[in-house]
């Protein structure tokens, strides 16, 4: 998955052309800047590749999920449905805006089953954010009938999952927003950054003020720009920007290889008995950076990940035990352990986690394991993995 492995001249060109105008931020000094506006340009290639109206560039993959949320205007007590398999970004940007994170059990495409969704709908319940976890996403079409059902906001996190297609649509298109990160370890990347992508142009207006102090960029004197709300400073800046700029395009080679990659390793393990892989739902195509299978049982499975692991199979993931993905790990949230205070009110409206039952969850991700899919390895390395991983699953089975 990580653009990182495919770094060179192109993004050297793109920072230096900063550097050498010593303009590092996005906006303003028009006559200084040699003209390079690499935030806007970015926005305008990356909005054209995913087919979408709009694109907000933000800090980070987390602060995109904020902006996000905030710009279609959740707020505090709002009640935002999230899986208990994602990232910790999840429930921070829905806290960081006073909104209350409801965490509902995944199902075997390792993303929010929708059955659980629907049961865990209230009258404070404003949106539904899916992650499209490990390159393959959610059920977005029993989703988006729910959401139009009971009048919520569908919003995609699709920060693992770029270059994946659901009904043709890229991922992070389908709903009203959809969010990425390009940190260091995503399938591009810019060392730090996000985006926000929608079709809605309230939410994209709101979404360009709230990430800069709520500016409402009219006219060309930042000192003189009005303010209709108040934000936050969520800026990117322009030399992250300019890497973004060299490594989107790069993406349809990186899908590519990822691709090829993927296919011989699953090809071969398709052969194994025991071994069943992540369902896909109708219509969805994966972006191939990771391949994600089950084993029959946890106990198993932990057997297997320890044995590829001492055989030399690096880069396999069990993230049952993972402190950062999965809620087993999340004990600061469990216990609602902040550095400040937090209104008893909000305590009481807080999901009470620690008593609730998530075996179904359980289940799935105890018999998963993921393995990454690098992008710089050679066909005959690929070859190589595939078989070792064969013959250290059948033994241990
Ligand atoms: C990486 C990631 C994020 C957050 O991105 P950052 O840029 O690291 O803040 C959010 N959600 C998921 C699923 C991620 O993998």
């Amino acid at each position: 998955m990580p653009g990182f492995e495919v770094f060179g001249d192109e993004e050297r060109k793109q920072v230096n052309e900063v550097l050498d105008s010593g303009i590092l931020m996005r906006y303003g000094f028009d006559g200084m800047r040699n003209n390079h506006w690499k935030a806007k340009e970015f926005e305008i290639a990356f909005a054209d590749r995913m087919q979408s109206k709009h694109c907000q560039l933000v800090s980070s993959g987390t602060s995109a999920l904020t902006v996000a949320l905030a710009s279609a205007g959740i707020g505090e007590g709002d009640e935002v449905i999230m899986p208990t398999f994602t990232f910790v970004a999840s429930f921070e940007s829905i806290l960081m805006l006073g909104a209350v994170p409801v965490i509902v059990d995944i199902d075997d495409t390792l993303t929010m089953d929708p059955i659980a969704v629907e049961a865990a709908i209230t009258p404070k319940t404003r949106c539904v954010m899916p992650v499209h976890m490990c390159g393959s996403m959610a059920d977005l079409k029993a989703l988006k009938d729910i959401c139009i059902t009971h009048n919520l906001l569908l919003l995609e996190d699709a920060c693992q999952a770029l270059g994946g297609t659901y009904e043709g649509k890229p991922l992070g298109s389908y709903g009203d927003l959809g969010c990425f990160s390009f940190d260091f370890v995503k399938t591009i990347t810019c060392g730090e950054g996000g985006a926000v992508l929608t079709n809605n142009d309230k939410y994209a207006i709101n979404a360009d003020q709230y990430q800069d102090h709520g500016h409402d960029h009219i006219g060309n004197d930042r000192g003189e720009e009005a303010h209709l709300y108040m934000g936050y400073n969520f800026r990117i800046s322009e030399l992250n920007a300019a890497v973004g700029l060299a490594q989107l395009e790069k993406l349809d080679v990186i899908l590519q290889l990822q691709k090829r990659n993927y296919e011989i390793i699953r090809n071969v393990l398709e052969t194994v008995e025991g071994v069943t892989f992540r369902r896909v739902p109708e219509g969805g195509v994966e972006n191939y950076s990771f391949l994600n299978f089950f084993l029959p049982n946890g106990e198993l499975t932990q057997k297997v990940h320890k044995a590829l692991s001492e055989n030399g199979v690096d880069a396999c993931f069990y993230w049952y035990t993972n402190n950062w993905h999965y809620i087993d790990g999340w004990e600061h949230l469990r216990n609602l352990k902040t550095l400040g205070n937090v209104s008893s009110k909000f305590r009481n409206q807080i999901q009470k986690l620690n008593e609730t039952d998530f075996s179904k969850s359980d289940a799935v991700i105890s018999r998963t394991i993921s393995s990454l899919i690098k992008i710089g390895w050679t066909v005959e390395e690929v070859k190589v993995r595939a078989e070792k991983m064969k013959a250290v699953i059948i033994s241990a089975l």
